[in-house]
């Protein structure tokens, strides 16, 4: 599959990772946007939040435990923000659902 994070999970790409179980793999975004800039992707390929499904949803779950565990491992006590972009209009680039995990800075609400 022409998939870049698939690609990422079989180490045909090289990532930095920083968390990974039979499940879940997350490595650092290439083009960070905050000063620890986590990218957290399910091992299955699903291609956008809106792809989540009752049958696939467990997965969802994981990815949050994954997205709190990085948290301690990286000392983010001051907090963190968690963003899944999905389609055009949400600013999704690669079709392999993911979280973002962003921290160490002040982030702005609204987003924009
Ligand atoms: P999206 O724009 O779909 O929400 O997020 C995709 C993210 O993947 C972007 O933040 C982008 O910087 C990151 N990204 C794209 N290609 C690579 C890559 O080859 N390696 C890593 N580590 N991150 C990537
Ligand atoms: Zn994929």
């Amino acid at each position: 599959m022409d998939c870049l994070f698939c690609k990422i999970i079989n180490k045909e790409i090289p990532s930095n990772v920083v968390y990974e179980n039979d499940d879940v793999l997350a490595f650092y975004d290439i083009a960070p946007q905050a000063p620890v800039h986590v990218v957290i992707i399910p091992k299955q390929h699903i291609a956008s939040p809106a792809h989540i499904t009752a049958e696939n949803c467990d997965i969802a779950g994981k990815m949050f435990l994954a997205a709190s565990e990085i948290a301690k491992k990286l000392e983010l006590e001051k907090g963190y923000r968690i963003v899944s972009n999905c389609g055009e209009d949400g600013g999704q680039t690669v079709q392999h659902l993911h979280f973002h995990l962003l921290a160490k800075r002040s982030l702005a609400w609204p987003p924009g």
